[in-house]
């Protein structure tokens, strides 16, 4: 099985995202190589062909081109997979490339089992294997499924590409979004909010103890599509990215698209009643027990000091 890994750069930096590709590839068992429209100056620590397109040229968003210049090493290579993450990037040149190889998108693969990729359904309460019926496929990877066990090294064979595609777009740089509300991305404490609380009222359980400590009150998605907290406060893929020095995650399983916003957490405290709940797998102190009983008490212990 032959991969090719989109690895992506923002803001003339190379992303993180990259060694997720190449943790998926040593999963799969795979051989890669990886595409990357970067420059010399920030390359991946990868051991492999690292097929190179001069960003200055080319740019970090334009469409057309990038698909380009990926079609022609996919027609030279002719990779089984091409790899792309779960980004706005990879969004939006997956479909492009699938459409032209004809191959079967699989999106947000979050495992691979016996061989096959394995995706979210039903808002991630359960997953599929997918079978594809196409030899060529193209995958997109969720945040944070997919993790090196060791630090990356290596040092890449690059091979620079080029295109002589036209192109109509002129990539002017990011605009950052208006946030408003609380930014969780600079807070040291966080005490998250999950749907275990069970009722908005209770969020002042998790409120006060973010006081007590210091810290900001973040939630897990439920908590906010159900309008208890704002959107600001949401902690996941689809809401912020946050490294604080401790993580209090109540009443929260531990659902990837959490785990991939918060998983940068210095010190992670998790608080469920269920003993198997999956956030136990990141948390340096587990505590099963009633948030509703146990946040309380904590939070006079922590005033008491
Ligand atoms: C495309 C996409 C993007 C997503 N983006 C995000 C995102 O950005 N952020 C995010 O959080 N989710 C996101 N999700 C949703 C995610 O898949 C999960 O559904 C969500 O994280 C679950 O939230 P939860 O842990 O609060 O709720 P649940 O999974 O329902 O877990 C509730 C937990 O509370 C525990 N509990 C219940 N009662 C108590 C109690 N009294 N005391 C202590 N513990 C208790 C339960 O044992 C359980 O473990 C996304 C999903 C999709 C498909």
């Amino acid at each position: 099985m032959k991969v090719l890994l989109v690895a992506e750069y923002r803001d003339g930096q190379l992303l993180g995202s990259t060694y997720e590709l190449v943790a998926f590839a040593q999963k799969l068992g795979a051989e890669s190589a990886m595409f990357l429209v970067g420059s010399d100056s920030a390359l991946p620590q990868y051991d492999g062909t690292l097929y190179l397109a001069n960003i200055n040229k080319y740019s970090e968003f334009n469409p057309a081109v990038h698909k380009q210049l990926l079609l022609d090493i996919i027609a030279k290579d002719q990779p089984d997979m091409v790899v792309f993450s779960h980004s706005s990037y990879g969004w939006d040149l997956a479909p492009r490339i699938s459409l032209a190889l004809d191959a079967a998108q699989v999106s947000e693969v979050v495992d691979i089992v016996d061989g096959e990729p394995v995706a979210p359904v039903c808002n991630a309460k359960l997953r599929r294997q997918v079978k594809t019926k196409t030899s060529q496929n193209v995958v997109t990877l969720q945040a944070g499924a997919f993790c090196l066990s060791e630090e990356p090294v290596g040092t890449p064979t690059v091979v620079p590409i080029d295109t002589d595609t036209a192109t109509e777009i002129e990539f002017n740089g990011y605009e950052e979004a208006e946030t408003g509300g609380v930014d969780l991305s600079k807070a040291e404490v966080i005490v998250s909010a999950g749907r275990g609380i069970g009722k908005p009222e209770n969020l002042e359980i998790i409120a006060g103890l973010a006081s007590a400590l210091k810290g900001e009150y973040g939630a897990s998605r439920p908590v906010v599509d159900s309008e208890w907290a704002d959107h600001t406060r949401q902690v996941g893929t689809t809401g912020q990215t946050v490294s604080p020095k401790l993580y209090v995650a109540c009443g929260i399983s531990g659902a990837i698209q959490h785990l991939a916003g918060m998983k940068k957490s210095e010190f992670v405290v998790a608080i469920n009643t269920d003993k198997d709940a999956p956030i136990s797998e990141v948390a340096d102190v587990f505590v099963v027990a009633d948030l509703k009983q146990f946040v309380p008490t904590l939070t006079e212990k922590v005033q008491a000091l």
